[in-house]
């Protein structure tokens, strides 16, 4: 019974395990629709399989970050929607809330709080060489009007997630390891200032999964927000959809099956897709395995490859699909299960806080 976990204080439960902690594990997803597969091969199987490998003395923090998701405009309902789905769906894939802390961002006001604290010692030249705001300010034709400060700001909210927590570890794909980067600085920069032990500096796990390319243009990544519905696969997707959506796939008219990213980018992300969803999570960085996939397969014709990839991706969502749906219907449940990770999550977040206060004279 999750609000039962709460008449025991967390901060208690934590200080009394026998064993003293020694690993934070922290990480987050936008809540800005269903999660897809390249979410799921590239972060969300990772964060099961950290909180099943964990012992006791592993704290596990898993965030729906909707603060970062209101830097681009958000329609309210939808948001609202996508907040509730987004928690089914992390049940859904296997972590388990008296395991791991599940928390709606925006419950936590510290993440807020802390980041402005970290605000006024971040430096704007440092933020504005930050590749991803480079490539939202190239792709800006209409000058910086548009371009919002909580974009700009985006890694100081980061940082404040991860360091609030005293996290160690952050489980993050490629494209995340700049702005984890910047966090470590900040903490570094902070304890100098201010106090050595205030925050723990983290480290960066990164997932061993490649990026997991859109279907309709395999030079983008799969995305969420991506307006073409059929570039993704959702893990809502029924048998059907998925096969529908993987026969459509782009690909190209070369004969033979071959791994080459660069040169081949449809026929790799099915490779890529085959091979992870196959269950070689945790190798695939150097393309050995997807070469030797594409060797067994060639000559046979991209039906048939598309038809594989059909079956292993079905394979991974059919479970998940079917959880969420039970889930997605047991409101109290979903509820019970924000408020207790948001209890804990304050909790932890207070201690932090308190140190904070402490170090730079408000208290
Ligand atoms: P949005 O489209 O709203 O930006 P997103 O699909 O990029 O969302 P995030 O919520 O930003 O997803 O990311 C959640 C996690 O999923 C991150 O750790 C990110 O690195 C990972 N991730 C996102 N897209 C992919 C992908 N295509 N392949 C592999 N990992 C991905």
């Amino acid at each position: 019974n999750l609000i039962n976990d709460r008449k025991t204080s967390p901060s208690r439960t934590l200080s009394t395990e026998k064993e003293p902690e020694k690993k934070v594990i922290f990480s987050g997803i936008q809540p800005t629709g269903i999660p897809h597969l390249g979410n799921y091969l590239g972060a969300l199987r990772q964060w099961v399989k950290l909180q099943d490998q964990s012992d006791k003395s592993t704290r596990l923090i898993y965030s729906l970050v909707d603060l970062h998701a209101i830097t681009i405009r958000q329609d309210p309902a939808h948001l609202r929607q996508w907040k509730k789905e987004s928690l089914a769906m992390l049940l859904a894939i296997g972590l388990d809330p008296t395991r791991s802390t599940i928390f709606y961002q925006s419950d936590v006001p510290a993440h807020s709080e802390l980041m402005w604290i970290l605000s006024c010692q971040a430096s704007t030249g440092y933020l504005g060489r930050m590749t991803q705001w480079k490539d939202k300010t190239s792709n800006e034709k209409e000058g910086n009007e548009r371009l919002k400060l909580g974009l700009f700001s985006y890694p100081v909210l980061q940082a404040a997630d991860v360091l609030i927590h005293q996290t160690t570890h952050v489980p993050v794909g490629h494209d995340q390891a700049q702005h984890l980067e910047f966090a470590r600085e900040v903490a570094q920069g902070f304890n100098h200032l201010y106090g050595v032990d205030t925050f723990a500096v983290p480290e960066t796990i990164i997932s061993p999964a490649k990026r997991v390319m859109s279907l309709t243009d395999p030079q983008a990544k799969m995305s969420k927000s991506h307006p073409n519905p059929k570039s993704r696969i959702l893990l809502t997707d029924s048998e059907e959809t998925i096969k529908a959506k993987l026969k459509a796939a782009v690909t190209d008219s070369i004969d033979g099956i071959a791994y080459d990213p660069p040169g081949r980018p449809g026929v790799s992300n099915l490779l890529d897709i085959i091979y992870h969803a196959e269950g070689h999570a945790d190798t695939g960085e150097d393309g050995s395995g997807q070469a030797a996939l594409a060797k067994e397969l060639d000559g046979a014709s991209l039906r048939v490859v598309k038809e594989r990839a059909a079956t292993a991706v079905n394979d991974v969502v059919r479970p998940i699909r079917e959880r969420f749906a039970e889930l997605i219907e047991q409101q109290s449940y979903l509820d019970e299960a924000a408020a207790a990770g948001a209890f804990k999550a304050q909790i932890s977040a207070a201690e932090t806080m308190q140190k904070v206060r402490r170090a730079i004279g408000f208290a």
